[in-house]
C-alpha cells in the first residue's frame, strides 16, 4: 500500500484570478480552435466542446442543434447502421459529429460496416470505455488506427500521464479523460476509484501536449465556469453530459408529475441503461451509474449561448483573447468557499 500525498483538486477547489487585460469586450474573444492531430492529417476547426456519447444526450438532434455553432457531439452508439450511414453522409462539417463504439467485436462489425456503406463519411470516432487501463483496450485502439490511419481517434477514459502517452502511441490523436466525476456515475461511491477531475485534466494534458497529442476532459462540468476552469487547466476539448440533459434535443423518456415535465436521464453503466441494452445487469457486476428525473428545460440554444457567454467571458477576465491562450493565462488559487448558496 502507498499513499501520495500531493493534493488533487477538482473544479470546485479552485478560482481563476483576474489579471490586466486590454480586451474591451467579451465580443473580441474568439472561441474556436484550430488543431493538428498526432496521427489524423485531418485538420479540426470549431468551438471545441462536445455532448456525451450517452443515449439521451448523444442523439442526431443534439448533434444538429450543437453544429449550429460549430459544437459537436459524440453519437451514442445504439442508432442502426442504415440510420449512420444516412447521417454521416449529409454532414456538413466532419468534426461536429462523432462515431461511438466500445471494443467488443459487434461494435467493431457495426463500424466497419458504417464507413464500407457511407463511403467513409465518418472522420472523428470516440473509443469509449469505463477503465482505459486495460492491454485490450490499448490493443484495439492500435487495431484501429491501423485500419484507419486517417480517421481522428479519441479514446478513454483514463485520468493519469502514463497511460494518456500510451494511447496516443497506440494511435490516438485525442485522450478522453475522467474516471467518476460524472453527474450520473456512481463509480467512486462502488468502487472506491476515481481521481479529482482538475488534476487530471492538467496531469493528462502535460502529458499529452509533450507528445503532440490532445485531450478531452470528461465529466463534472456542472456550471460554464467548470468549463472555463478545464480549458484553463489544459483541455483541448470539453464533454458534457448532465449540463447539455433534459432539453429538448435529449433523448430519454418524458415524465409528468404534479403538472411538471421532467426527462429522464442515466449514466450509461446504470441499471436502467443495462435494462435497455444489455437485458439486465450482470450477476458479476454492480451498476456504476445512476438515474435522475431533470425538469424539462426546453431547446438547447439558451444553454449553449450561456455556455459560449461563460467561457468568453472567462477570457475577457484573463485577457485571453482566444481561447488558445486561457490556459497560459489561467492562474489557479484554491479557495474553501467557491459560490455563495444563501439562495439555493
Ligand atoms: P457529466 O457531464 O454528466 O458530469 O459527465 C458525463 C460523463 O459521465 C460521460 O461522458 C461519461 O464519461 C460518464 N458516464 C456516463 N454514464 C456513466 C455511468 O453510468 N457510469 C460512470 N461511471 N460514468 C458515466
Amino acid at each position: 500500500m502507498h499513499i501520495e500525498n500531493t493534493i488533487r483538486l477538482d473544479f470546485k477547489d479552485v478560482l481563476i484570478r483576474p489579471k490586466r487585460s486590454t480586451l474591451t469586450s467579451r465580443s473580441e474573444v474568439d472561441i474556436t480552435r484550430e488543431f493538428k492531430f498526432l496521427h489524423s492529417p485531418v485538420r479540426y476547426n470549431g468551438i471545441p466542446i462536445i455532448a456525451a456519447n450517452m443515449d439521451t444526450t448523444g442523439t442526431f438532434d443534439m448533434a444538429r442543434a450543437l453544429a449550429k455553432h460549430g459544437l459537436s457531439t459524440a453519437l451514442h452508439k445504439h442508432y442502426a447502421v442504415e440510420d449512420y450511414v444516412d447521417f454521416f453522409t449529409k454532414l456538413e462539417a466532419k468534426h461536429t459529429a462523432f462515431y461511438s463504439l466500445g471494443i467488443g467485436n459487434a461494435d467493431w462489425e457495426k463500424f466497419q460496416e458504417t464507413m464500407r456503406r457511407s463511403n467513409n463519411a465518418v472522420q472523428y470516432v470516440c473509443i469509449d470505455v469505463a477503465n482505459g487501463y486495460t492491454e485490450t483496450f490499448v490493443a484495439f485502439v492500435k487495431k484501429v488506427r491501423e485500419a484507419y490511419p486517417e480517421l481522428v481517434i479519441m479514446a478513454g477514459n483514463v485520468v493519469t500521464g502514463d497511460m494518456t502517452e500510451e494511447l496516443l502511441l497506440a494511435g490516438a490523436d485525442i485522450v478522453k479523460v475522467g474516471i467518476g466525476p460524472g453527474s450520473v456515475c456512481t463509480t467512486r461511491k462502488m468502487t472506491g476509484v476515481g481521481y479529482p477531475q482538475l488534476s487530471a485534466i492538467i496531469e493528462c494534458a502535460d502529458a499529452a501536449h509533450g507528445l503532440g497529442g490532445r485531450i478531452c476532459a470528461d465529466g463534472g462540468c456542472t456550471v460554464p465556469g467548470d468549463i472555463a476552469k478545464a480549458f484553463g487547466g489544459g483541455a483541448d476539448f470539453v464533454m458534457l453530459g448532465g449540463m447539455l440533459a433534459g432539453h429538448d434535443e435529449a433523448g430519454g423518456e418524458t415524465v409528468e408529475e404534479n403538472g411538471k415535465t421532467f426527462k429522464r436521464f442515466y449514466g450509461m453503466s446504470s441499471a436502467d441503461a443495462m435494462n435497455k441494452y444489455a437485458g439486465g445487469v450482470a450477476r458479476y457486476r454492480a451498476a456504476e451509474g445512476k438515474s435522475v428525473l431533470i425538469p424539462a428545460r426546453g431547446p438547447v440554444e439558451d444553454t449553449v449561448q450561456g455556455i459560449l457567454g461563460g467561457v468568453r467571458s472567462a477570457c475577457t477576465y484573463v485577457g485571453a483573447r482566444r481561447l488558445k491562450e486561457l490556459t497560459m493565462r489561467t492562474t489557479f488559487i484554491r479557495v474553501g468557499m467557491q459560490l455563495n448558496e444563501v439562495f439555493g
